[in-house]
């Protein structure tokens, strides 16, 4: 029997559409408190028609890639909305990639347009006489520099102002009908492990993405919030805040490049958002920041933090210090990103709250997770046994860009190459990413529970343990730890700070104390950076020698 239902594709501009139409009067406020420059929806999405009318111009057919190499603002938006409404597909470019990464991927997706902030030009300058498939490039003013950075470029193709551009067109474009299966963005994983691969997302995995992150279990967003997005438009498609926000009418604040702690917490007390989301390093600077400055944070009901596990004691201060709820996140790049966040059960109350909190997040409708062990086979769901977390759902990839990849997924799952559990409740709890696991005596440490706990000392800014090779034991952990402004540390109490956190044989016999650890391009811990180090003499070691007769031998 059919259903009676109409049959209409989810397509991006339906999203567009909608927010222009219904939500006209929010607003997308960008730069930071220096400069605001502040337009209406309406008006946003007449220059998203106007963009694609420029993109037609140049050539731009359905399916060609338009890439960005840009910071979060306006007209990084409107290509949000132009680029996959007019049947072509968004490529967000990560401005910190090396320059052989960028290329390798620019060259990869076959970019055609790229649309790029003047103060991003050097980084195409740098890439571009390897990259041959570009045609035209657009300079978006982002700082008043657009003139010098076309007059200084090496690049001797098509260079022109986007606003020149765009304002040139008429707007009135008329999205065309696209097939909801078809390619509207597409994002390249960091590539930590060999070249980077692309995850290419549908209309139609972007529209159910979009309602699952407005849905009140995610992020609850309507009309009455603000959203600023920190984590970067190149970074898992901000995790979705973008169309989420446009769709429920939320005014968007952008904040551009100035993404330093004071910067943000300036933009926050003037412009006062109710949600924000960023990796933990960032929150951990605001942290840090407010220590010695007088900080606003009153605005936000919610943070939404992932990326990497979120450390407790980041989460209880932003609670007692400013009443913030910071709600952790699971997802990944090949998730669109949003996999599980941990807002607590109805059941937990006062202090077991934190227990739940403390886990990456619980699964959100539509995605499904299993734990599998080294033999492919499911374990129990119990909340205890640790295997590898394989997912899969309508906005999770099935394969990459070309680029076949049969070891990454798994009877029509992916293989998420993080290791951790899942509970009856439906949470995951990650213990490592698979390549970050340290097997000490043939047990696991889970790096994530060690720096939770070391985190948890008054003493410590920030931490990243990483496994180093052992000739007793096969490797131990290195714990790299940041200190507070100030403090200093004996290392025989943060030990004995250890002992009743956890297991003794855990407890790590080689520290490093270093002046910040490492972030790779989207701020997470740069743990592949701390290990070349290690390995190469540059960080100092202090090791406690007597540790051996205190880990126990494990089978
Ligand atoms: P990158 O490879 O640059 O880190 P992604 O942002 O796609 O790119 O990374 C996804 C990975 O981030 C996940 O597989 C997981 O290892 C990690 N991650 C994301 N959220 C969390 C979380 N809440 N706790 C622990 N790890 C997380």
């Amino acid at each position: 029997m059919q259903s009676t239902m109409m049959d209409c594709d989810l397509t991006v501009s339906s999203i567009v559409r909608h927010g222009a139409g219904v939500h006209g009067g929010s607003l997308v406020v960008t730069g930071d408190v220096r400069a605001l420059r502040r337009s209406s929806f309406a008006d946003v999405a007449l220059r998203a028609e106007r963009l694609a009318a420029a993109l037609a111009r140049l050539g731009v057919r359905p399916g060609d890639r338009v890439a960005t190499l840009s910071s979060n603002h306006q007209e990084h938006l409107e290509a949000y909305l132009a680029v996959p409404s007019m049947g072509a597909v968004l490529h967000t470019l990560n401005p910190r990639l090396s320059g052989g990464q960028l290329a390798f991927v620019m060259q990869h997706a076959e970019d055609k347009i790229l649309i790029v902030d003047a103060g991003y030009m050097p980084v195409f300058d740098s890439v571009a006489s390897l990259v041959d498939s570009v045609e035209h490039v657009l300079v978006v003013d982002a700082d008043g520099d657009v003139v010098q950075s076309i007059d200084g470029s090496s690049w001797k193709g098509s260079l022109a102002p986007y606003a020149r551009v765009v304002d040139a067109e008429r707007p009135g474009f008329s999205w065309p009908d696209v097939d909801e299966r078809s390619a509207a963005a597409m994002c390249y994983t960091s590539g930590t492990t060999g070249d980077p691969k692309g995850v290419v997302y549908s209309h139609r995995s972007i529209v159910l993405h979009t309602y699952a992150a407005c849905a009140a279990s995610c992020f609850a967003l309507t009309d009455h919030d603000r959203v600023l997005p920190i984590v970067p438009m190149f970074h898992a498609n901000a995790w979705g805040l973008p169309y989420a926000a446009w769709a429920s009418g939320s005014s968007l604040v952008m904040p551009g490049r100035r993404l330093h702690a004071e910067a943000i917490c300036d933009l926050i007390a003037r412009e006062r958002p109710t949600v924000s989301g960023a990796v933990p390093t960032v929150w951990n600077d605001i942290l840090r920041h407010g220590e010695t400055h007088a900080i606003d944070l009153s605005s936000l009901r919610l943070v939404i933090c992932g990326g990497s596990a979120v450390p407790r004691v980041l989460m209880q201060r932003f609670q007692q210090e400013y009443g913030i709820r910071i709600i952790q996140a699971w997802g990944m790049t090949e998730t669109s990103p949003i996999g599980a966040l941990a807002f607590p059960p109805a059941c937990a109350a006062g202090e077991e709250q934190w227990r739940w909190r403390s886990k990456a997040g619980r699964l959100v409708p539509g995605v499904e997770a299993r734990i599998v062990d080294q033999d492919g086979r499911t374990v129990p769901r119990d909340g205890l046994t640790v295997g590898e977390i394989e997912v899969r759902g309508p906005w999770i990839t099935g394969s990459y860009y070309r680029t076949p990849s049969p070891d990454r997924f798994h009877d029509g799952w992916l293989r998420t190459g993080d290791v951790g559990t899942l509970d009856g409740h439906g949470f995951l709890t990650i213990s490592d990413r698979s390549k970050d696991v340290i097997k000490s005596g043939g047990e696991w440490i889970s790096s994530v529970a060690l720096e939770n706990a070391i985190m948890g000392h008054p003493d410590v800014a920030e931490v990243a343990v990483i496994g180093i090779p052992d000739a007793r034991w096969e490797e131990r952990p290195l714990a790299c730890v940041v200190m507070r402004r100030g403090r200093s540390i004996d290392l025989d109490r943060l030990r004995d700070f250890l002992a009743s956190r956890v297991e003794r044989w855990w407890i790590p016999d080689s520290w490093a104390f270093i002046e910040g650890v490492p972030r790779t391009g989207v701020g997470k811990f740069d743990k592949k950076a701390l290990r070349a180090a290690f390995a190469s003499g540059a960080i100092r070691v202090e090791k406690i020698e007597k540790e051996p007769t205190r880990v126990q031998a494990r089978p």
